[in-house]
């Protein structure tokens, strides 16, 4: 078969101890899922989290450098856990991710009632960590990030409102999950700016590490 237009590289992400990567199919992204994150939001206690998406090749491999983006002056970070979907819907593994955030660009599409994929979904947004295939045990520990050292999110994935089996169940009610699929869970409290140079550490207890700079 050949196209029209020239196809591109299926995005990938390692899985440790294989040298069979995993190909991302799509990003699902849950919002408001840490009571603290949505009141730091201005979210209402009692709006249940809730899903948005961004594009397979937003991932950022590991090791990779982040290119600050276009169209912002307030990129955010949010570290998140994030499930990996493999056969049948079944869970294959799990990855520190971090959902970056156009939040000037967010702040103003939500006063106006507009979608969100360009303060969600663009170029490189998605940097992830190595998958580790599950061992049957659904990380519950500590999850944190850090800039230059520094401290910015530190929370317990336990605090998370939808669990990782609800999420499943939740996006299964809305769509189809294949493999390939990546779910980012959600973000703690703490979120803040990035700027150029800075170098951005995470980690998710049980799950890995997640590390890169902001060029
Ligand atoms: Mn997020």
């Amino acid at each position: 078969m050949t196209y029209a237009v020239s196809i591109r590289p299926q995005p990938v992400v390692p899985v440790e101890g294989s040298d069979r990567p995993f190909p991302v199919r799509r990003i699902l992204c849950v919002g408001r899922n840490y009571a603290a994150h949505r009141r730091e939001m201005g979210g209402d206690d009692r709006d249940p989290p809730f899903f948005f998406s961004k594009p397979a090749d937003a991932i950022v491999p590991p090791g990779a450098d982040v290119p600050y983006p276009t169209a912002t002056s307030d990129l955010h970070h949010e570290i998140e856990l994030v499930v990996a979907i493999g056969e049948g819907g079944a869970i294959f593994g799990f990855a520190v991710g971090v959902d970056l955030t156009r939040r000037d660009l967010q702040n103003g599409f939500k006063a106006k009632g507009q979608p969100w994929d360009a303060a969600k979904g663009f170029d490189a947004s998605a940097p992830i960590s190595a998958i580790r295939p599950f061992d049957g045990t659904i990380p519950q520990g500590a999850i944190a990030l850090s800039v230059n050292g520094q401290v910015r999110q530190q929370a317990q994935v336990a605090d998370m409102i939808w669990s990782v089996e609800e999420i499943i169940a939740e996006a299964g009610k809305l769509w189809t999950l294949e493999p390939g699929d990546l779910i980012y869970t959600g973000t703690p409290e703490g979120v803040a700016a990035l700027q150029r140079g800075d170098a951005v550490t995470g980690e998710v207890e049980g799950v890995g590490t997640i590390a890169f700079k902001v060029v």
